[in-house]
């Protein structure tokens, strides 16, 4: 064990330190690249499955599961996740796993109260239903509706110089962009290996469940049959392996006096039929052997039962195929291949779980963090600040061996050919415009812009 979580923490520290920070928006960000192609081959696992990589430390079968489950929710079975995940491992392992006072809740909370305190004015309750985009080329605002959903109100534009999406990306691409915007198309789209969606159910129980505790991992099943019906031959699962939380045994504010909160997870394929009759059959399925395991009924004393699935996943957030975590964490979803944070239109960018570095809070939190470097960065576009002439050509250098090499990777990655050339072209047109424009800065005729 010592052993394989002394490597679990080598991958922690090098991809939590470095990679996870690139954008992968330009291939001079691996000029290191044979020091990458090292580390990914011989010490990060990028080429070896999860699976693989566990048996080669562990015999015990409950050992391997133990150490196999959690990849479930990277969006792919053990033999298909690559090994670098073990890095997981040294976070929940070593570093523990911890609560916020308050629950998860509480975080973007503090997040908004800091964000208001630097001046950011939030409006929630907005739905945004266009990204306009001026005949530039530029976007020049959003088209908002105001209100509860489902409610009927008057839409109305905010201007903005620059825009970053952080809710679904197929969505905003696909649904919030007129076709001509759209870097990807709907086939690259459906090509893409979601992770699994969720069926959530939150419980209110009048009673203290003492034989449970905080979190619960029930997989007293079959995880290769469950990672069938998820990726394989998607279908409601026959016996699934679940999780279940009692936050209120951590924090009694969670629930009132002699009750207890309780929430169930199952993970389910993205894009199944989400009836509520599949639903029901589920709840009964997990609930049998959580009682059987504990001892003691529960169902009899539930007094709040709320459930959360794919449709509540496309109504609320816009889901993909109903997804809950994104993108698969494939090896041909990692990095380069990733939608990607730059789009079509120049002063409009993404973030979130579905482009770079990819699904769960701390990533998605990061990913917000590098596109507003990114956004500052826009070195080989901007003509505005002090530039010399090396540094232009470098830029220049940069961009025309982007065009090709990110192409080239989108073209792998499953775009199709008219689609990738027309981006191609679209990003020559761009340069050639940044170029004329620095030109002319260069001689002088642009300083009343400055
Ligand atoms: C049940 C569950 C358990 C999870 N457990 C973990 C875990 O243990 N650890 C972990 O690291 N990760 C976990 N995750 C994953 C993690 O929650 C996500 O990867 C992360 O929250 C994604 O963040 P995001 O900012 O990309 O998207 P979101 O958090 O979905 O934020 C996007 C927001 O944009 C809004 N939006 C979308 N479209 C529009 C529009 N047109 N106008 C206005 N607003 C819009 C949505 O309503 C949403 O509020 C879990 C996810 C689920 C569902």
């Amino acid at each position: 064990m010592n052993k394989f979580l002394e490597q679990a923490e080598y991958k922690y520290r090098v991809g939590m330190a470095d990679y996870v920070t690139r954008p992968s928006i330009s291939i001079m960000e691996f000029l290191d690249g044979l020091k990458l192609l090292f580390e990914s081959v011989f010490r990060l696992d990028m080429f070896k499955s999860h699976r693989a990589h566990v048996q080669s430390y562990f015999k015990d079968p409950i050992n391997c599961e133990l150490l196999e489950w959690p990849v479930l929710f990277l969006g792919g079975a053990p033999d298909g996740v690559p090994a670098l995940y073990s890095l997981m491992d040294h976070a929940s392992v070593v570093l523990g796993t911890w609560y916020p006072e308050g629950g998860m809740h509480a975080i973007p909370a503090a997040m908004a109260n800091l964000a208001e305190e630097l001046g950011v004015d939030i409006q929630l309750n907005v739905e945004v239903e266009k990204i306009e985009v001026g005949s530039n080329g530029l976007a020049k605002g959003v088209k908002v509706k105001r209100g509860k959903k489902g409610s009927v109100g008057a839409s109305t534009t905010l201007d903005a110089d620059v825009i970053v999406g952080t809710g679904d990306m197929n969505w905003i691409e696909q649904q919030l962009l007129e076709p001509k915007y759209r870097r990807y198309t709907e086939q690259y789209w459906d090509k893409r290996v979601m992770s699994p969606g969720s069926l959530l159910y939150y419980i209110g129980v009048s009673k203290k469940l003492p034989n449970l505790k905080h979190h619960n991992l029930f997989f007293d099943e079959s995880l290769d049959d469950h990672c069938v019906e998820i990726y394989d031959d998607p279908a409601w699962p026959k016996a699934p392996l679940f999780y279940a939380c009692v936050p209120s045994l951590t924090d009694e504010n969670t629930a009132p006096k002699g009750h207890e909160n309780l929430f169930l997870l199952v993970p389910l394929a993205a894009g199944l039929e989400d009836t509520d009759k599949e639903r029901e059959k589920c709840y009964n399925m997990v609930m049998d052997r959580l009682e059987k395991r504990i001892g003691e009924d529960v169902r009899g004393s539930v007094v709040y039962k709320r459930a959360w699935a794919h449709r509540e996943f496309e109504d609320e957030y816009h889901s993909y195929k109903g997804n809950a975590y994104g993108l698969a964490n494939t090896l041909f979803q990692t990095a380069f291949f990733k939608p990607s944070m730059k789009s079509v239109v120049p002063n409009l960018h993404f973030a979130g779980q579905l482009t770079s570095p990819g699904p769960g809070v701390p990533p998605s939190i990061i990913s917000g963090h590098i596109t507003a470097d990114v956004v500052d960065n826009c070195s080989y576009l901007r003509v505005n600040g002090k530039k010399t002439v090396p540094k232009f050509l470098y830029g220049l250098f940069a961009a025309i061996a982007d065009i090709f090499a990110m192409t080239a990777i989108e073209m792998v990655a499953g775009l199709d050919f008219v689609s990738a050339l027309t981006f191609t072209v679209s990003n020559f047109l761009f340069i050639l415009f940044a170029f004329v424009a620095y030109m002319r800065k260069l001689a002088g005729f642009a300083k009343k812009d400055d």
